[in-house]
């Protein structure tokens, strides 16, 4: 049978057992190496507050958030894009 990439769209080798995520899009359940992870700074305070705290000197945290997405949701949101057709494969 024909393959269309070489690694079945995943990353990484666990002889065939990927544990699941969760797409914190649309909850899709998919593999781990096939989820794109994105870490998203998340603000605890709005964003008029944030410059006011700034100019006074506080030290403001700002925990970074990491999320799963599956292939369409990131395709559709953008944050990956597709490659160009001669380097699909592989
Ligand atoms: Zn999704």
């Amino acid at each position: 049978m024909p393959k269309k990439r070489r690694s079945g769209g995943k990353t990484g080798s666990r002889k065939g057992h990927y544990s699941q995520v969760q797409c914190s899009k649309c909850g899709r359940m998919v593999p781990r190496s096939k989820a794109k992870a994105v870490t998203q700074r998340v603000s605890l305070v709005d964003g008029r507050m944030y410059a006011e705290l700034k100019k006074t000197g506080t030290i403001i945290q700002t925990p970074s958030k990491k999320k799963y997405y599956c292939i369409s949701c990131a395709v559709h949101s953008h944050q990956i894009s597709q490659r160009n057709k001669d380097l699909r494969k592989g």
